[in-house]
């Protein structure tokens, strides 16, 4: 591969801008400027243009392939809205004109987006109200155990130090408990896959102050038993927080509000049309009960009497500012066109599709593959590398054959509550004809581990990259050699 920096020629620019005819002024004050000149690649525009091209290409993204990353929710999303976010109207909208607070009318239309977006999405959730501002998923959990500590604080139970997190969480849920200053404890699940309502009656108490269930779940599955676990905790004086980033397997369906929950985050850049990957922009909003409604961050977005809108920041019992100016704005755009785009209607086949997709691919590749839980599952199934590993082959090796045959693989290894773990999801954006060639890929994989186990074990042959060493890389990456001159 070339570096930027080794195909950097001396004298090289890559711009062409004519020469300024007005005297030069460097408003920078000398003491921040820098004492000698950035060492910068010196490239042509086009050699510039070629280098990155010829990067996007060496990557998978879903504009280019399958790519049934479980529990990330890589779906298609429209390019109407990438449109729609690019207006110059949205885009150039700079977050520190002096009107926003005031309900300015440069201000009005982006405010009145965040507004009815947060209308739509409460309605969804069947929550009171929301705030659009988290940055991420995980961000989301963060702000929704905030709300948790804010209320048990205002009610006088400040004893409620003790999260609950079943052992089929997301990796997120105990990282962004621990944040918020809660003493994590881990519930079982049962032969099923559903929280075992034993473990749980064990662990409740006067100091649990709440639970955090991700529903449906890691597995793939909802749990059957899901509004009985939030009367218990609630019996129980705690309050059930549901990680809603699996949210494409039920929207439209079932509202969260509705089985109990009392706050909930979802994700925009995975059910509600960002591409997301690489690490952001995310979104990820928290949905709450009206008892939690006050302890909402600032600033919240009302619509006054005379239809104009406003950011308000007057609420004497919130958490306060948990993001810079009003959250990540063109992904809230995004989500409300993608919203006004389906409808009613289109939510719900948003995840009859999603459900469908997946258990399609279930049932077909289950006489080649294991499952611990062999039962219906949403929009992810998860499979278990169990009967190939007796062959010598694990769940990375059928990864990266299947990086071989033009597929991204699935995630893997996760859930860990399942051995050699393959959790696929789909997505309703997929055709028949995709998810078809998915499938007799992975059945093509599963007969060449009884025939020819070793060029599984080799797979990937094809990509400009082989298998490298992943524990190295974790362990003792090497992150600043990029070939470039001194750094
Ligand atoms: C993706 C995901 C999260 C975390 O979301 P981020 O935006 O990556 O922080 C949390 N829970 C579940 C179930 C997820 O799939």
């Amino acid at each position: 591969m070339k570096l930027i920096f080794s195909i950097s020629r001396s004298g090289r620019e890559g711009s062409s801008i004519p020469k300024s005819d007005v005297p030069e002024v460097n408003a920078i004050p000398q003491q921040f400027r820098r004492k000698k000149p950035a060492e910068l690649p010196e490239v042509s525009e086009q050699e510039v243009i070629r280098h990155f091209t010829a990067l996007s290409r060496k990557n998978m993204g879903v504009d280019t392939n399958f790519y049934p990353l479980g529990s990330c929710t890589m779906k298609y999303n429209p390019k109407f809205h990438e449109r729609i976010a690019a207006l110059p109207g949205f885009a150039e909208l700079h977050p520190l004109l002096p009107q926003l607070r005031h309900g300015g009318v440069l201000t009005q239309g982006a405010l009145a987006v965040i507004y009815e977006a947060e209308r739509i999405l409460s309605e969804l959730l069947g929550f009171s109200a929301c705030t659009m501002q988290p940055l991420a998923g995980a961000h989301g959990e963060l702000t929704g155990c905030m709300l948790i500590a804010a209320y048990h604080k205002d009610c006088k139970d400040e004893k409620r130090k003790i999260m609950l997190i079943p052992d089929a969480a997301h990796g997120t849920n105990p990282a962004s408990a621990a944040v918020a200053g809660f003493e994590t404890v881990e519930i079982a699940s049962d032969s099923e896959g559903n929280v075992d309502l034993e473990d749980l009656k064990k662990h409740l108490g006067p100091e649990v102050a709440g639970l955090m269930l991700t529903c449906p779940n890691t597995l793939g599955l909802f749990d059957r038993n899901v509004k009985e676990i939030c009367r218990l905790v609630h019996e129980a004086g705690g309050l059930c927080y549901c990680d809603g980033a699996n949210f494409n397997a039920i929207i439209g369906r079932i509202r969260p509000g509705d089985l109990g929950f009392d706050v909930m985050h979802v994700n925009l850049h995975k059910t509600f049309s960002t591409p997301h990957g690489g690490g952001g922009p995310g979104s990820g909003p928290v949905g709450v009960a009206e008892k939690l409604v006050p302890y909402l961050p600032v600033s919240r977005v009302a619509k006054r009497s005379d239809g104009t809108y406003a950011l308000e920041y007057d609420y004497p019992d919130s958490i306060g500012y948990i993001a810079p100016f009003y959250g990540n704005f063109g992904i809230i755009l995004r989500a409300y066109a993608y919203m006004l785009t389906l409808g009613k209607e289109g939510f719900r086949r948003v995840s009859e599709n999603a459900v469908l997709n997946a258990n399609y691919i279930r049932c077909r590749l289950s006489p080649y593959y294991d499952q611990k839980y062999d039962r219906f599952s949403m929009h992810e199934c998860v499979f278990s590398a169990t009967r190939q590993v007796a062959k010598g082959v694990h769940a990375l090796d059928i990864a990266k054959a299947l990086i071989d045959r033009g597929y991204h693989p699935p995630t893997i290894y996760f859930p860990m509550i399942v051995p050699e773990a393959l959790m696929i999801e789909p997505t309703e954006t997929e055709s028949k004809d995709t998810i078809d060639s998915f499938i007799e890929a992975m059945i093509e994989i599963a007969q060449m581990t009884e025939t020819n186990a070793e060029q599984i074990q080799q797979a990937p042959l094809t990509t400009p990259v082989k298998r490298m060493d992943e524990t190295r890389a974790a362990r003792s990456p090497v992150v600043a050699d990029l070939g470039c001159p001194e750094m």
